[in-house]
């Protein structure tokens, strides 16, 4: 087992309880993990390092939300992530082709008129319903096939709501 002196308490103690640092010569720090904390929460009470902590950690988040978005792009490219895409699109598809609208145009639009323009979730009004989107009370994924929705079983919700709604069942109409 490898160890090394804590330069702070001077503690012989395993390399493990020592933080990786590859700029020092063995690749660990000085100081004990244990010590580094305590410094850390003594420091930690100072305001102007608080202020620069908190400051450093939200740049870092930003910078690597950036990072993990591009990260998500790029999957999409590959193959794998092409594959995925398309199945999950396709699977939407399959179910809407194999579901039955028993209702005509019409009949939707008249039950959008009767919103007043108003989601019936969020009771935020939309220009006379433009802003409202069919929305199936029983969600696509849950239908079994051959589903037959009738003019009940569809709602307007706003695109919002719609979104949010994923795939829990709520008949707000
Ligand atoms: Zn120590
Ligand atoms: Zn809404």
């Amino acid at each position: 087992m490898i160890s090394r002196i804590c330069c702070k308490c001077k503690n012989n103690l395993s390399i493990h309880k020592f933080g990786i640092d590859k700029s020092k010569p063995l690749g660990h720090k000085y100081k004990c993990k244990e010590c580094e904390s305590k410094d850390f929460k003594n420091r930690y009470k100072d305001t102007e390092f608080r202020e620069r902590h908190l400051s450093y950690n939200k740049r870092w988040e930003q910078n690597n939300r950036e990072k993990q978005s591009k990260r998500v792009i790029e999957w999409q490219q590959t193959p794998k992530g092409k594959l995925s895409r398309a199945k999950n699109s396709s699977k939407r598809r399959y179910k809407l082709k194999n579901t039955i609208h028993s209702f005509s145009y019409e009949d939707w639009l008249s039950k959008v008129k009767l919103t007043n323009g108003i989601c019936p979730r969020c009771n935020k009004t939309y220009d006379e319903g433009a802003g409202l989107t069919l929305d199936h009370i029983i969600p696509l994924s849950r239908a079994p096939i051959n589903h037959i929705y009738t003019i009940d079983g569809v709602q307007p919700l706003c695109k919002r709501c719609n979104s949010k709604k994923y795939t829990s069942i709520e008949d707000m109409f």
